[in-house]
């Protein structure tokens, strides 16, 4: 998709740059030692092979920002500096993946900044790109990031599965779950009701949890959805929430917090809740899964949530399966190249992110990639499709409906 920026460059307010997160920004600043550990790991650069896309380059850029915006006859002068719209460009270039910051040993929170980098350039008016504003727009009308009607947000919900009130767990689907993979929540509350969990969903009150938005610079939404899901969730009595989304997931968990409050229930990947009913014996794994697989760490429930063991733990008990790990996984696992906004912007480059993770795992000899993220499956899906891999990509979710099938 291509990037609809001025062709002039953009007259910035540096000065707004130290008002804004200073603490944060100022901190990355001063500890970048430009060594560029963090440039292989970039799938970014990867595919937009120019330094000021990786990670070293965006600092840089950033200092020269400040430097120019805060020195004191710039300063007596009102002077402005001018903003090119590279910069701007690169800044999106960014799945928000935060490889960079595993490998970074000056241990800078990379993942906080480009956030806060995105921000400011929201503020200052230059951002977002087109196809987040767009998002944005959908999100403020329709309450999802895809434009569909509210009224149906949970016919997801499978018929065969009781909605009970009040239930032991709210199952939170998200807007990919919701209207585009609806496969995925609908054998997530399958296997829960196998289990005899009773559950029930927030219906037109599960709002977008705004990931899309936090992710690329736009927290104007959040407050408000963050109200809608805690009221109707708190209102609800369950005393957990579930979600199959790992998008959702860390955004609930982590940012609901910052701009509303926490939700009552205690938060659960799915993953993580299958393995505690799994330990409890509530859920028989009856089936065998007679494949090779390998799994895929999405960046937001390893990374950025330190959830590596929970779906490994699941995938080790199921009969029949061999197990082999990719040369890239848990914390130095290759991005799927959706995140961040980087997919709703540069569709082409993050499918060719997700055929070379397709790579990773056809070079293990699996025939099965599992991953637990809605969004992740979409896009590997795809970037098998691109290069012609014969793999099946599956949510954990879909693997364990088979699995804990009733036995015939
Ligand atoms: S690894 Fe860290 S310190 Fe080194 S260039 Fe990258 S961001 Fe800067
Ligand atoms: S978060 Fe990921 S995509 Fe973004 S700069 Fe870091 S390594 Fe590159």
């Amino acid at each position: 998709m291509e990037i609809k920026l001025p062709d002039k460059p953009l007259q910035i307010d540096s000065s707004l740059l130290t008002k804004f997160n200073l603490p944060r920004v100022q901190r990355a600043m001063t500890q970048c030692l430009q060594c560029g550990y963090c440039i292989d790991v970039c799938e970014a650069h990867r595919q937009t092979p120019w330094e000021s896309v990786t990670p070293r380059g965006k600092i840089y850029y950033i200092r020269n920002i400040d430097t120019n915006g805060i020195g004191a006859v710039d300063k007596m002068l009102g002077r402005k500096i001018e903003l090119a719209p590279d910069f701007v460009d690169a800044m999106y270039k960014c799945t928000g993946c935060g490889n960079c910051e595993v490998v970074c040993h000056a241990q800078i929170k990379l993942v906080d900044l480009w956030e806060d980098m995105r921000a400011w350039l929201v503020r200052n008016g230059v951002a977002p790109l087109s196809a987040h504003k767009g998002i944005a727009e959908k999100i403020a009308k329709y309450h999802n990031s895809f434009g569909e009607s509210p009224a149906k947000r949970d016919a997801w919900w499978p018929a065969e599965v009781p909605r009970s009130n009040p239930p032991d767990v709210i199952f939170f689907a998200g807007c990919t779950g919701s209207y585009r993979m609806q496969g995925v929540p609908q054998a997530g509350v399958i296997i829960l009701n196998r289990a005899g969990v009773k559950m029930n969903c927030l219906g037109e009150k599960e709002y977008c949890c705004t990931s899309p938005l936090l992710r690329t610079g736009n927290d104007t939404l959040s407050l408000e959805a963050s109200e809608t899901v805690v009221e109707k969730a708190d209102g609800m009595g369950a005393k957990d929430m579930v979600m199959t989304c790992s998008g959702c997931y860390k955004t609930v968990s982590s940012n609901f917090g910052s701009y509303y409050s926490k939700v009552g229930q205690n938060v659960y990947h799915f993953s993580q809740y299958v393995e505690k009913l799994i330990n409890e014996r509530k859920l028989p794994l009856n089936n065998e899964f007679n494949h090779k697989v390998t799994y895929h760490d999405p960046c937001h429930l390893g990374r950025h949530s330190g959830v590596y063991d929970a779906p490994r733990n699941v995938i080790k008990k199921i009969k029949g399966i061999e197990f082999v790990e990719m040369e890239r996984s848990r914390e130095n696992s290759r991005c799927c190249g959706a995140g961040g906004g980087y997919k709703s912007q540069f569709n082409d480059f993050a499918v060719n992110i997700a055929a070379d993770r397709i790579r990773d795992a056809e070079a293990t000899g699996a025939d099965v990639l599992i991953t637990c993220c809605p969004f992740c499956v979409l896009n590997l899906t795809q970037g098998a499709k691109k290069i012609g891999s014969s793999i099946k990509v599956m949510d954990l979710a879909q693997v364990l409906l088979e699995v804990t099938a009733p036995k015939e």
